[in-house]
């Protein structure tokens, strides 16, 4: 499948939060997004603007102990995974994959490296990198049939 790589760069939290706003005003329903990065990277705070971008005001919070977490807007359903530290997936795998076949959900995955084999093909995979001065050094790997999310960010 072809991929485009996007980057950009975010000095502080609230950079990232509106760079995500972008990305959830322009989802559709049925995206599958993996988040890379060390701990505190920024993961759970791009999805917390992205969340705010589909049109939900739930609290996002970190869902390491909970392992999910549900947000919901007019439109559709965001089902936010945390993996950190789980060595097997297990039965939660299947509930991920089941997911997937659910038009008006969203799925995004931190730590995806346990349910990696259940991870469609078609997803965008967003790698967060801090840099020296503290900055968030963003990739993004977009498969050509999820590049409308990709536009919403570079115009
Ligand atoms: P993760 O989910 O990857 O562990 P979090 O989003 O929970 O990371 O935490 C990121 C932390 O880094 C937050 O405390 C946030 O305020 C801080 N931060 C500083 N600069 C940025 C930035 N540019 N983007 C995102 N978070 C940042
Ligand atoms: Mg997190």
């Amino acid at each position: 499948m072809t991929t485009s790589t996007w980057e950009t760069t975010t000095t502080n939290a609230a950079q990232t939060e509106q760079l995500a706003e972008r990305i959830g005003r322009a989802i559709r329903g049925g995206e599958v997004i993996e988040l890379i990065s060390d701990l505190g990277g920024g993961k759970t705070t791009f999805t917390r603007g992205l969340v705010r971008g589909v049109g939900s005001t739930d609290p996002v919070a970190s869902p390491t102990f909970t392992l999910s977490k549900v947000y919901q807007a007019a439109d559709v359903t965001v089902h936010h995974f945390d993996f950190y530290r789980l060595h097997e997936a297990g039965i939660m795998a299947d509930e991920l994959a089941e997911l997937f076949d659910d038009p008006k959900g969203v799925v995004i995955v931190e730590w995806a490296d346990v349910v990696q084999h259940v991870l469609p093909d078609t997803k965008l995979t967003i790698d967060i990198k801090q840099t020296p001065s503290g900055d968030r050094r963003f990739t993004f790997h977009c498969p050509e049939p999820m590049t409308y999310l990709l536009e919403a960010v570079q115009q």
